[in-house]
């Protein structure tokens, strides 16, 4: 009869766990994940740090956020990853890319951004960019920007559907603006006809999980006037963001103001542009007027500093912006001439380090204020703050996992410090998108990096060749 109970107790037992082997309470309530690391960085409205801490997933969403023990208690989870030698925070957002540019990565450097967008870029778009050439470049660019924590990215390319589905089959989220611009582009020959492309695609995807469809005017020295208006149009009319590139170059400013009596932000606020979910990225050259206008419009910026400093464009006032209360996100401006990597954490290590040097104050920009830039106030600058950019109930599961493991995590201080000035790239090593783990222990599940390393070298020679036929 003992030997009978004693079973009777494993088997009980045995069913109280779960296939994690985690011990389960049968009066707590299910949830699909239960991640546990030694600080969770919520980056919420107080910016709470709970040490020993714990989140708890079902579905896409975050139903659990505070000490571990307390979540254990409280949660049976399917499936538990204990991450004591890890910071979990929220995915990091990227505000300004253009991630098929991936496969141009290297094809031109040290040059003006005229020059490099007119003697190289254009030519080399114009000569290989199909629908083909943007699945393989997104492929590459989302492989890159998982391993290195991006888990939202907001783009301005061509073939924008193309990119919805491979970025959707990556599990990562985009934020995905269809190009308008007064050039013949590989995707679309006229700005009419990208306009009429753009709202099919919004269609497509306004009610999609991952991605949100935008509307991207390249900016206001290549897009006509009646583009702009257009473009802005459609943006109001389906609510999207519409995204581009402002007050770049000190040339773009001095060009708007001797043809036109009005710097870049006063030709877009003439036009009415400004009105609505607007993201700027770049807004270096701007003057307190200027600021003043994003400000009342509520406009976002995306702050690109590896992008600002290679093309010698300029240092935005982030500064000031925050100050001002204008939401700020920082870009990559990735992959090719501008910047040649998809890392966010190194993008929050310059952007503090230039506006320190740039204001002569080494209290400008914190490194608390730039893990808020490239999280929470991301999310805001793109107007999606209800659903990203921190670890609370109710928002998708968008999740990091940083190793503290190496040398460069010890000792450990104080955790922004770490993630502004001594992270790197590599102590990425779980990531979650939508409640779904994309990376596990740095490996990248979602994607063929081998087939994606050897398709991105049969472009390469296929560039060099047509670049060669001048
Ligand atoms: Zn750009």
């Amino acid at each position: 009869m003992q030997r009978f109970f004693n079973f009777f107790l494993i088997v009980c037992a045995m069913s109280l766990m779960t296939a994690d082997g985690a011990p389960t309470n049968s009066t707590a309530e299910s949830v699909d994940w239960l991640i546990t690391g030694r600080y969770v960085v919520t980056m919420d409205r107080t910016h709470r740090v709970i040490p020993d801490g714990a989140i708890a997933l079902r579905g896409n969403q975050i139903v659990g956020v505070g000490p571990h023990g307390e979540l254990a208690a409280h949660f049976n989870a399917k499936h538990v990853l204990n991450k004591p030698d890890a910071i979990l925070t929220p995915g990091l957002i990227d505000t300004h890319t253009h991630a098929p540019m991936s496969l141009f990565r290297g094809i031109a450097d040290d040059m003006r951004l005229e020059d490099w967008l007119h003697n190289f870029i254009f030519p080399a778009e114009s000569r290989n960019v199909t629908a083909e050439f943007v699945r393989w470049g997104t492929r590459l660019a989302c492989l890159e920007m998982l391993q290195s924590g991006i888990t939202t990215y907001t783009d301005m390319y061509y073939f924008e559907e193309e990119e919805a589905e491979t970025a959707k089959a990556a599990g990562m989220r985009g934020v995905l603006g269809q190009s308008v611009i007064g050039l013949p582009a590989p995707d679309y020959k006229t700005w009419n006809e990208a306009i009429e492309g753009t709202e099919a695609f919004i269609k497509r995807y306004e009610h999609d999980e991952l991605i949100t469809p935008a509307i991207a005017p390249h900016a206001i020295y290549t897009t006509p006037d009646e583009a702009l208006v257009a473009a802005h149009k459609l943006a109001v009319k389906y609510n999207v963001p519409l995204l581009i590139h402002l007050a770049e170059t000190e040339r773009e400013r001095d060009d708007a103001i001797r043809t036109r009596n009005s710097s870049p932000t006063q030709v877009l606020d003439k036009l009415g542009i400004l009105h609505g979910r607007v993201l700027a990225a770049h807004a270096i050259w701007e003057s307190d007027e200027d600021l003043a206008l994003l400000k009342s419009h509520g406009t976002g910026v995306a702050h690109c500093p590896s992008s600002n400093t290679k093309l010698a464009s300029g240092v935005a006032r982030v500064s000031q912006m925050l100050k001002l209360g204008i939401p700020v996100g920082l870009g990559t401006d990735g992959f090719a001439g501008s910047n040649d990597t998809a890392d966010l954490l190194a993008e929050m290590n310059l952007a503090a380090k230039l506006q320190k040097v740039f204001t002569r104050d080494p209290t400008a920009l914190s490194a608390e204020q730039v893990m808020d830039m490239a999280t929470a106030g991301g999310a805001r600058a793109l107007g999606l703050e209800k659903e990203i950019g921190s670890l609370e109930v109710g928002k998708r599961a968008d999740i990091l996992a940083i190793s503290l493991k190496r040398a460069n995590a010890h000792p450990l201080y104080n955790v922004y410090s770490f993630l502004a000035y001594a992270v790197k790239a590599g102590d990425v090593e779980d990531v979650f998108i939508n409640g779904r783990q994309v990376v596990a222990d740095r490996k990248v599940l979602t994607l063929n990096a081998p087939e994606i390393y050897k398709k991105a070298e049969e472009y390469r020679q296929q560039i060099v060749n047509s670049l060669a036929k001048q």
